[in-house]
């Protein structure tokens, strides 16, 4: 598979993705855009560390299933990241399990970025994944560690707009990203007015990116 070009509902300013761990993704998440695809069991595609991963590009490291869920080993992970560091490359890690993130920290420099999801502030019982303020709390434990850090608010559900948004300024984010569900999963989703406000506020504190999914739901 190797390194794929961004396509799709990816992030804008990603390059490339690449997944050397794949697999069935042990969050099952309900709206997954995987779950219509037979991945197999989780596991680490040796084949892929002969992949060149080029140079000056902006790789999503695990677009395809989470590489940090707790099922995940952690010699795994540790191979992609000592792989990634023989390429001059920027590079994404976005996760629904960031406590997995503190065990590995010596590998973050400047040129990583992580990620987490926090699709609303409420738990909507739609994952195997930690809720999202346990996520949340989670993350915050890398305020203190200088990473550098964004939120993915995809599939954006509906929140509370005050509890929301001191979550996501706590973080103290790069930028974040905002995106709907584009595949009719049927989620509890906020109304227009509430996400244009949650955007205002947040452009106060950080860069937000807008994902091309989101204009349904912006009309
Ligand atoms: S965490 Fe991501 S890859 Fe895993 S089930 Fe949820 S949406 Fe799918």
């Amino acid at each position: 598979m190797g390194l794929n070009k961004q396509s799709g509902n990816m992030y804008p300013f990603v390059t490339h993705t690449w997944n050397p761990i794949r697999g069935r993704c042990p969050h099952q998440c309900t709206y997954c855009y995987m779950k219509k695809f037979r991945v197999g069991n989780l596991r680490l595609e040796e084949k892929e560390f002969t992949t060149n991963l080029g140079n000056s590009n902006f790789i999503f490291i695990g677009s395809s299933t989470d590489m940090w869920a707790a099922d995940v080993p952690n010699e795994w992970i540790r191979k992609v990241l000592e792989y990634t560091k023989k390429y001059n490359n920027t590079y994404l890690f976005q996760t629904k399990n960031p406590i997995r993130f503190l065990k590995f920290l010596s590998y973050f420099k400047e040129n990583y970025i992580l990620g987490v999801t926090l699709e609303t502030n409420r738990d909507y019982n739609i994952t195997k994944a930690p809720e999202p303020v346990e996520r949340w709390m989670e993350f915050m434990q890398l305020n203190k560690y200088g990473i550098r850090k964004m939120v993915s608010i995809e599939p954006v559900m509906d929140f509370d707009s005050r509890d929301f948004l001191c979550m996501l300024q706590d973080i103290k984010p790069e930028f974040v990203s905002i995106g709907a569900d584009s595949k009719n999963n049927n989620l509890t989703e906020p109304p227009s007015k509430k996400i244009k406000e949650l955007i205002y506020h947040l452009k106060g504190f950080t860069k937000v990116i807008m994902k091309k999914n989101l204009n349904r739901l912006m009309k």
